[in-house]
């Protein structure tokens, strides 16, 4: 394409709402021959909200709320804005040494104890208990269920709901018509993302990732000869594999870090938008398919 090509090009996708922000994005684009997806806030809206809340010790629960929503006081991910939201209104306890672990959830001490909330397996490991049966019962029908607890064991798990993007089946669809293979790729536990997937209509689903996972994961179908992978994400545990893949495509309301080194922006967060820029993008490189 001529340079005068790619300017028009960028110009209108900008008026789409997406946003081009290195020089090789177009092409890169145009010629991506594999898709890689986040889940939560990238196929789904990512505005969780806590619908359910279980006491596991002898708590109440207005206290349960509060000692999560203050731990997540450190936190972007879009389940820590849910869980903040369940605490509202309610007084907050101060928490010290607090601190987020990508990808896990978030640790703190509340009148010295030290509490953890995210991922059961994370809390687990400081509860040194094994994860309760309630967990798989809450996540039956794909909620993303977080569990707090601390050192003296399990305090309490969240039930957190979030809903799939509309316009995603329509991108799945359109990319297995070209053959073109996707994957999503979560932390999140393999019910959740199993539900996600078969709504969306993903071409394979990868669970309980770290983001060191899904960077690997990336790098080996890299190897392979002529891949060329594009991968979407928003939040801080999608920067290293955003870094990875040859184009990189931030959603517009995820994390500055995921913007920033993003390839490509959904402003409007629409996947549609990407779809477009796709077909933009073979037409301008005149790439047939
Ligand atoms: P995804 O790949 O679906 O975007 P993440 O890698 O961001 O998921 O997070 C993986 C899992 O880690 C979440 O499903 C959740 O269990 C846990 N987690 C991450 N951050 C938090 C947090 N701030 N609070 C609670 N749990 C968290
Ligand atoms: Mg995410």
């Amino acid at each position: 394409a001529t340079p005068t090509a790619l300017t028009v090009a960028t110009d209108t996708l900008a008026r789409m709402g997406v946003l081009i922000t290195r020089g090789h994005a177009i092409e890169a684009l145009a010629g991506a021959n594999r898709y890689v997806f986040d889940k939560t806030g990238t196929l789904t809206h990512g505005r969780m909200q806590v619908d359910g809340v279980r006491v596991l010790d002898n708590s109440d629960e207005a206290g349960v709320r509060a000692l999560a929503g203050a731990l997540e006081q450190a936190s972007e991910h879009a389940i820590a804005a849910g869980v903040r939201l369940a605490a509202d209104g309610l007084d907050l306890p101060a928490v010290e040494e607090l601190r987020s672990v990508t990808g896990q959830g978030v640790e703190g001490r509340v009148d010295g104890r030290l509490l953890r909330i995210g991922r059961p397996p994370f809390v687990a490991e400081l509860a040194g208990a094994p994860v309760p049966d309630a967990v798989a019962e809450l996540e039956a029908d794909g909620a993303t269920v977080v569990a707090l607890g601390g050192e003296s064991g399990w305090i309490a798990l969240f039930r957190l709901a979030d809903s799939v993007r509309e316009d995603a089946p329509d991108l799945f669809a359109r990319l297995a018509r070209e053959g073109i293979p996707t994957a999503i790729l979560s932390g999140d536990s393999p019910a959740a993302v199993q539900a996600i997937a078969q709504g969306v209509g993903a071409g394979e689903a990868h669970a309980a990732m770290t983001p060191q996972d899904k960077q690997a994961w990336v790098e080996s179908r890299q190897r392979e000869p002529g891949a060329l992978v594009a991968m979407l994400g928003d939040g801080v545990n999608d920067a290293p594999v955003l870094a990875q893949a040859h184009v990189s495509v931030a959603m517009g309301g995820g994390t500055d870090l995921a913007r920033n080194q993003a390839d490509v922006v959904l402003l409007s967060e629409s996947l549609e938008g990407l779809s477009r820029a796709i077909g933009l993008s073979r037409r301008t490189l005149a790439v047939v398919r």
